[in-house]
């Protein structure tokens, strides 16, 4: 990096002190994210972003933002999961090996061999391009599950980067948009799926869903917009009768009503052939109990198959037979006080 330490101090004009000043900020906001590291790693840290900043030096993001502000908002999603010190100095440095000719030993002789490994991992990713479709999701897949294997903390990063890049996928071209979209849906939601991280599956599944079909979400989300005032008063009132119905019996419990996603409803009519009126369980409803109450899951099940008449066919056991990412709970349907199907997850 010679020619940074070489030039003479340069009188910085408004756009650059404007785009110092904007690095600057977010990188204070990771740091105030970072309070469960030691002092040591947090140093570290620091000086990671020195390296990221002066190698991204002048780049811009399509958003117009210093292209630093996107590793750094890669870290700081990092820190939601509690993720070690070379997870977050690897989430800094994840593009300069790609972008910016920083070498796999320049990072190992600051870094450790392990971070360098880490980014390694995450530059190779993002090189795997593939002829077909059908090939690119099977081959791109199976050597995501490798490097998984291998080390679980290069998966989520780029994860953390992925759902970065999906947030302002709107400034892309079209056509680059549309393939990032199809791979967001096809490798990186199941993913966060198979790693337990639902809210983030979520999340990229809307987003993608965004871009493959816009009409169908635009008109889907018009409709949910439309419906909002009732939906939440209705939300309001099943919760309520579920609480009471838990107080009479001294279960211990919260109860949630939340708004299923844009995709999962999407989903819903697709597969089941019906239009927005009919899917009835917009809502689902959850009942949560403490993590060593097992048992009772099946005490308040009972409760609400008194309350509720059940679905036949329609109730899960994931506590006998838990998912593969170790999600424990009972499913059910009921019909509620409207003769509506009502989902509750216990
Ligand atoms: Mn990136």
């Amino acid at each position: 990096m010679s020619h940074f330490d070489e030039s003479p101090a340069p009188t910085r004009n408004l756009a650059e002190q404007e785009a110092a000043l904007a690095s600057a900020a977010s990188f204070a906001h990771l740091l105030s994210k970072l309070d469960y590291l030691e002092a040591a790693d947090i140093e570290l840290v620091r000086s990671a972003y020195r390296l990221a900043d002066a190698a991204h030096a002048g780049q811009k993001r399509q958003t117009g933002e210093p292209y630093i502000t996107h590793p750094i908002a890669v870290a700081e999603q990092c820190t939601v999961w509690r993720l070690d010190a070379s997870a977050i100095i690897a989430a800094l440095l994840h593009d300069t090996m790609e972008d910016c000719g920083v070498s796999k030993t320049d990072i190992a002789e600051k870094f450790g061999g392990a971070v360098a490994d880490l980014v390694d991992g995450l530059t190779k990713l993002d090189k795997i391009q593939f002829a077909t479709k059908e090939e690119s999701q099977a081959e791109s897949f199976r050597k995501m599950l490798l490097a998984m294997a291998r080390d679980v903390r290069v998966i989520l990063v780029k994860l953390a980067d992925r759902i970065h890049n999906m947030r302002s996928l709107h400034l892309m071209k079209r056509e680059k948009r549309e393939r990032i979209a199809r791979e967001t849906m096809d490798i990186y939601a199941p993913l966060a799926n198979r790693l337990g991280i639902n809210s983030m599956r979520m999340e990229l599944e809307d987003l993608a869903f965004q871009y493959i079909a816009p009409d169908a979400y635009n008109d889907l989300t018009a409709k949910i917009v439309k419906s909002n005032e009732a939906r939440n008063r209705y939300t309001e009132e099943v919760k309520n009768i579920i609480q009471q119905e838990m107080e009479k019996y001294s279960v211990a419990c919260k109860v949630e009503g939340r708004a299923k996603h844009l995709y999962s409803i999407y989903k819903k009519m697709h597969e089941q052939h019906i239009n927005f009126d009919e899917v009835y369980d917009l809502i689902a409803f959850r009942i949560i109990l403490d993590a060593d109450k097992e048992k009772s899951c099946y005490e308040v099940l009972s409760i609400v198959h008194a309350l509720w008449k059940p679905v036949p066919g329609r109730f899960k056991d994931y506590i006998a037979m838990p998912k593969a990412n170790n999600y424990k709970s009972l499913h059910t349907t009921v019909i509620g006080p409207y003769g509506e199907r009502v989902e509750i997850q216990i």
